[in-house]
């Protein structure tokens, strides 16, 4: 099972993963709804391609690219964008007039961390 981090990592570089590599990008997909551990795998990806790792994108004091906003204290939780089958780590701060993206690993729109 990949970790929740490097599953969210999937899920907010995925559109960037299909448009490099196509094939590469739904056989991570696969793996990961399969439950196989891609984190390694993942990681060595994300350093290729000299994109931010997960841990620096979710846990680090940088929010890191437009649209992957960590959640952050005294934040409205309706603000907040997560992904419903609370496998994948990744939040979104939400932002008006910008849709509501799709969690790429469930393969549904993210919602309010609160209803
Ligand atoms: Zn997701």
């Amino acid at each position: 099972m990949t970790d929740a981090l490097w599953l969210g990592w999937l899920c907010a570089n995925f559109d960037v993963l299909r448009r490099l590599d196509p094939p590469e990008a739904e056989r991570l997909l696969t793996a990961v709804r399969a439950g196989r551990d891609e984190g390694a795998h993942l990681a060595v990806l994300s350093r290729d391609l000299d994109l931010p790792a997960a841990e620096d994108v979710w846990r680090g004091p940088d929010p890191g690219p437009p649209g992957m906003g960590a959640l952050r204290p005294g934040r409205p939780s309706a603000d907040v964008l997560v992904c419903p089958g609370a496998r994948c780590q990744r939040t979104v701060v939400r932002r008006s007039g910008v849709p509501v993206p799709f969690c790429a690993v469930d393969g549904v729109r993210l919602r309010p961390a609160r209803a």
